[in-house]
């Protein structure tokens, strides 16, 4: 008799999703995470008087998501509400070529803006033909269908973009969004996952958030799962998947081993198979491809805590026609040639739940690209340097606002979540990258070969933009795990 029928391992939004639904199901689920709560990469801490996220987290699509699904389908909306913003959502600031910084504030879905071609046209500095070709563009995205979108994932999203003729300020926008959105080289995205999640954007519009944090909803999967009669084990690290017979077992952890026909591991396709599982459970093939998959780019960044508003919404991106980047921009910059302006991102979660801060404060949580290597150190300062010393540029108030200012970095991300199973990875911002070879029809798939055992979260199963994935992952395990235990004798 086995403890559980599964054990998911991780409670990030790939783990904390599958586990909800499948105790929802009324299947015994234990989850467990080396962390003190749910959340993984976007989990909500509350600490002198603010709530916030690690690092900017914010999702894309805003409205019609797999987050409003699974809220509905668990019924817990009234716990975890999720904020979709209205109005003035987003402020663009743009340093023009002729050295001007030009700004846009705006509704996060264009849909909604009444002035958009004039907008575009004044903010860019572009004509009549550079809007049209943006609007061809944009009808591409909107209507282009299934088969023809699948046959874009050995096509770079750089060069699909470049084929309609578009100027470089809305090559710079849209690259840059793209760059925030994947963390990953522009020429490398495949335009399958590229346009699936522009029009995920288009329609939905970028920049949810949850009230009480974002981290809210998979606090609130984890206390569905408990009142489902499921069990969460926190500040407790898997050590070890069990295989026995050929088949996942269970896992072993400092607080015990416990037994399931089913394990979901949340905690990255390289991590568990090369190190949790072990690689000589698996065909040599699958071993070898997952040892040599790529991690996505790192963001890093400072969480800043200000004793008086900055921002005016909850978003902000800053950047300029060089701050993209793609393959060859990324090494240039690990050769020391960095962009005029850095690609930079600010989160202010008290602008979406005002009780997230103390009234007249802010916190602001600042991204900006980086190298997921745990050890890149010395870049990953240098960048958070130039990005900080942009916002200054821009927000001339903000450094005397800063009450206190926290910087975080690759290794800080791979300390809260994932290990570097390989060289170079653990500190990536979204998991496995998203690049052509391992998105599309070439993603791994969440059954791996060993029985027994799946992959939920970024790394399989989903597509789309960071947590939005996960989510969507974790629905497509859940599936998949449900019926494996429907065909399997009570245990
Ligand atoms: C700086 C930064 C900014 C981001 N911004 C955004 C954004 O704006 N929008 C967006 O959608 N996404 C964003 N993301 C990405 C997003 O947060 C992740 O892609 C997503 O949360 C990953 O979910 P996951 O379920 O795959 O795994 P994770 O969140 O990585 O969760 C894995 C969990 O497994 C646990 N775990 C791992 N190994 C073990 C073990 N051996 N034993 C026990 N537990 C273990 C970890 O503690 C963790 O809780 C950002 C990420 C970073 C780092």
């Amino acid at each position: 008799m086995s403890d559980f029928d599964v054990i998911v391992v991780g409670a990030g939004y790939g783990g904390v999703t599958t586990a909800a639904l499948l105790a929802r199901e009324g299947r015994r689920v234990l989850l467990i995470d080396k962390n003190d709560r749910a959340g993984g990469k976007a989990m909500t801490i509350r600490r002198r008087g603010y709530g916030y996220e690690m690092w900017p987290v914010l999702s894309l699509p805003a409205d019609d998501s797999r987050f409003h699904e699974l809220v509905a389908t668990l019924g817990i909306e009234g716990e975890a509400p999720l904020i979709v913003p209205e109005g003035d959502a987003v402020d663009l600031r743009y340093l023009a070529a002729d050295g001007t910084w030009r700004g846009y504030v705006g509704p996060s879905k264009q849909a909604d803006d009444p002035l958009a071609v004039e907008n575009l046209e004044a903010t860019f500095g572009v004509g009549p033909e550079d809007v049209e070709a943006m609007v061809e563009m944009t009808a591409a995205v909107l209507t282009l269908g299934d088969d023809d979108v699948d046959a874009l994932d050995d096509t770079g999203m750089l060069a699909w973009l470049r084929g309609y003729g578009l100027a470089d300020p809305v090559i710079a926008y849209l690259a840059s969004m793209l760059n925030l959105v994947f963390v990953a080289p522009v020429d490398r995205i495949p335009a399958s996952e590229g346009v699936r999640t522009m029009r995920q954007l288009f329609l939905g519009g970028g920049g949810r958030y949850h009230a009480g944090g974002y981290g809210r909803v998979a606090e609130a999967c984890a206390d569905h799962l408990v009142g489902h009669g499921g069990t969460f084990l926190t500040r407790t690290r898997v050590e070890r998947i069990l295989v026995e017979d050929g088949r996942a077992a269970g896992v072993d952890t400092a607080a015990g081993t416990f037994r399931a026909p089913v394990v979901v591991s949340n905690a990255g396709i390289q991590p568990t198979v090369l190190k949790l599982a072990g690689e000589e459970h698996f065909p040599a093939e699958y071993a070898q491809r997952v040892a040599g998959l790529e991690p996505g780019w790192g963001m890093v960044g400072v969480r800043y805590f200000l004793d008086a508003p900055v921002f005016r919404t909850g978003m902000t991106m800053v950047f300029s026609d060089q701050s993209w980047w793609d393959t060859e921009r990324y090494e240039a910059a690990h050769r020391g040639e960095w962009p005029d302006v850095p690609l930079v991102f600010v989160a202010v979660p008290n602008l979406y739940d005002p009780s997230l801060a103390p009234e007249g404060h802010q916190v602001a949580l600042v991204g900006i690209l980086g190298d997921a290597d745990p050890r890149a150190v010395a870049f990953n300062e240098e960048a958070i340097a130039r990005a900080e010393a942009a916002l200054a540029d821009v927000f001339p108030d903000l450094p005397a606002r800063v009450e206190r200012r926290e910087a975080y970095s690759a290794h800080h991300v791979s300390n809260l979540t994932r290990d570097a199973a390989v060289p170079g990875a653990g500190g990536e911002c979204i998991g496995l990258a998203q690049v052509i070879g391992q998105c599309g029809r070439s993603k791994p798939e969440a059954a791996t070969p060993l029985p027994g055992l799946y992959l939920t979260g970024t790394d399989a199963g989903g597509y789309g933009c960071g947590t939005h994935q996960a989510v969507d992952s974790g629905f497509t395990v859940a599936a998949a795990v449900l019926a494996e235990l429907d065909a399997r004798q009570p245990t």
